[in-house]
């Protein structure tokens, strides 16, 4: 599966998810844009990982996606270093969990802005360029709480839920253009993001990090195992290829069984 000649731009690129995506886009031959925060030698030391990977052309961008104008200022970016945008991962995203009546405003509104918003305002910067070339991809990294939810997760099941609802409508209004926006849904992925959960687990419950691992998985997923970012970065190559020209406005669930049951 090849993506010689495609332009790639991957949000919350320098950590877990996104960069097992971007290291699979490189690996087919794309251009990687990279965002996402990360000190400079960090951000060095990926390039020069991508870069060795196939990756013909890389780039980096630190701008916060809580904030519209940065995401312009992002493309406009990897327009102008990388030529323009074939593929648009809207990956950057954060979490975090309370009860509904504690659940701090400002914790809200960041969840909504980073995991919802973002995606909208990257989707609409990317949409010209997309369309005038016929051509574009567009992957939203929803969850499994894009499809159910969990206690204490408010915002979080709230912005996945309606992240699958901009990928539906960006796909309809997009078909005739030769671009497609899917959506991945996965379960648990042994992330920084689900790190921060784990050792919250391990301190509030007395538990070791084995037990805590085994509790989290056990509750949701029916394979008590977690995904990894690689085979993510799979899935989303495939949705990127040729092969995927089709597939339109769906949820891809990579969930080890979560939402089958
Ligand atoms: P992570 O914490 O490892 O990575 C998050 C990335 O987003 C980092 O690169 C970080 O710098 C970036 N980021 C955070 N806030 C940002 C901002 N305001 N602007 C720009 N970049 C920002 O998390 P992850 O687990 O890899 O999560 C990536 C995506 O996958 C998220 O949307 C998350 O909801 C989703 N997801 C994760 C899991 C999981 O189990 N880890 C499961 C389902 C969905």
């Amino acid at each position: 599966m090849t993506l010689n000649g495609r332009v790639a731009l991957v949000t919350g690129a320098t950590s877990g998810i996104g960069l097992g995506i971007a290291t699979a886009l490189a690996e087919a031959g794309a251009a990687v844009m990279l965002n996402g925060f990360a000190a400079a030698a960090q951000v060095a030391a990926l390039r020069a990982d991508l870069a060795a990977r196939g990756a013909p052309a890389t780039g980096y961008c630190g701008a916060d996606v809580a904030h519209p104008h940065e995401i312009a200022a992002m493309v406009a970016q990897t327009c102008s270093e990388l030529g323009r945008i074939d593929i648009l991962v809207n990956n950057a995203g954060i979490q975090h969990t309370a009860p509904i009546a504690d659940f701090p405003d400002e914790k809200w509104d960041a969840i909504l802005a980073i995991n919802l918003s973002a995606a909208f305002h990257a989707t609409k910067a990317v949409i010209p360029g997309m369309k005038s070339r016929g051509f574009g991809r567009i992957i939203n990294i929803a969850s499994a709480h894009g499809l159910v939810a969990s206690a204490n997760k408010a915002a979080y099941v709230a912005a996945k839920h309606g992240l699958m609802g901009l990928t539906k409508v960006t796909a309809i209004e997009l078909a005739p253009h030769g671009i497609t926006c899917n959506a991945i849904c996965p379960g648990w992925v042994l992330t920084p993001l689900v790190q921060a959960q784990l050792d919250a687990r391990c301190q509030a419950e007395g538990i070791s990090a084995e037990e805590a691992r085994r509790l989290l998985l056990g509750e949701k997923q029916a394979m008590i195992t977690f995904t990894t970012p690689a085979q993510i970065g799979k899935l989303a190559l495939f949705l990127a290829s040729d092969d995927a020209a089709t597939m339109t406005g769906v949820p891809l669930s990579i969930d080890g069984g979560w939402t089958a049951q």
